[in-house]
């Protein structure tokens, strides 16, 4: 009897150990994190050629260290506030700014170019964060803006002014994963805040002309980087994915007249003028990629 007992209790023990570690799996889901990087917008840079050119700028082996602290910072927030796995993409010019030697050992690298126009993004992630972001072509007062290249004056889609943040706060939005965090400038935020204003910001400096104005010490800027971070990873379920649905017209405005011949065959492409150009999509990512592949 007494070992009967014994064996049912041992029984039940084991039946609501099972259940506890299933329950456990269902609310515990993978919170896997993109981030998408760019030097711009990391403290302390104010100038294109003396900073942010690889091979050529002489500052910038300093651009480097700036730019990995305030990524590392980034992986630790977001670690200590629930994150599972973070992909940091290397996004600033050809992708060899962060390196495999610095980086966060947590954190997987995505470096190097060419990189899909949609980064490779899908459903299985949870959040996107960009770090060391700047503000759109022709923004007044922001640090270093423009989109994409120097030579992109204006890009809109579906009639919305985006840059580089809008258009990847979107391309996220239809895949349903919300944009949770940005560091950059103020006005990188304020242009972040505009589309997804739940999401969290940490402002590392303002500028008082495109390539000037006052930054925040690197400790400082990683510490709010780093808080910031964390507090969008624990509010992950009040931030929305940008609602992005059904067909998508980008119209990109060029600052001179490029010379595209490739891209003018193409269905869904037209030229409006000499400087502008319609890509149309069945979707915001078809009508990006036609833009993005040219
Ligand atoms: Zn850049």
């Amino acid at each position: 009897m007494k070992f009967t007992f014994h064996f049912r209790a041992a029984l039940a023990l084991a039946v609501l150990a099972a259940l506890a570690v299933s329950a456990a799996a269902q609310t515990a889901k993978p919170k896997k994190v993109f981030v998408i990087t760019d030097l711009e917008g990391v403290d302390g840079i104010f100038d294109f050629n003396l900073q942010c050119i690889p091979w050529k700028s002489p500052l910038y082996p300093e651009s480097r260290k700036l730019l990995t602290g305030e990524v590392n910072a980034a992986v630790a927030g977001l670690m200590a506030g629930g994150a599972s796995q973070v992909m940091v993409y290397d996004g600033h010019y050809g992708g060899h700014n962060l390196s495999a030697l610095t980086i966060d050992p947590r954190a997987t690298l995505l470096a190097g170019s060419p990189v899909s126009p949609t980064l490779g993004l899908n459903p299985t992630y949870s959040a996107l964060v960009f770090i060391g972001l700047h503000a759109m072509a022709g923004t007044r007062g922001a640090i270093l803006p423009h989109s994409f290249t120097w030579n992109i004056q204006n890009i809109w889609v579906n009639g919305i002014r985006v840059g580089e943040i809008g258009a990847r706060v979107m391309l996220a939005g239809e895949l349903g994963i919300p944009a949770i965090m940005l560091s950059g400038d103020t006005a990188a935020c304020k242009e972040f805040h505009a589309l997804v204003p739940a999401a969290d910001c940490a402002p590392v400096k303002t500028g008082v002309s495109a390539t000037a104005g006052t930054t925040l010490s690197h400790p400082a800027a990683c510490a709010l980087i780093r808080k910031d971070a964390q507090l969008a990873m624990e509010r992950l379920d009040e931030i929305k994915p940008y609602s992005m649905k059904g067909p998508a017209e980008v119209k990109v405005e060029f600052a001179t007249e490029p010379t595209p011949p490739a891209i003018v065959q193409q269905p869904g492409v037209e030229q409006v003028d000499g400087r502008t150009w319609i890509f149309r999509g069945k979707t915001f990512s078809d009508a990006w990629l036609k833009f993005r592949s040219f």
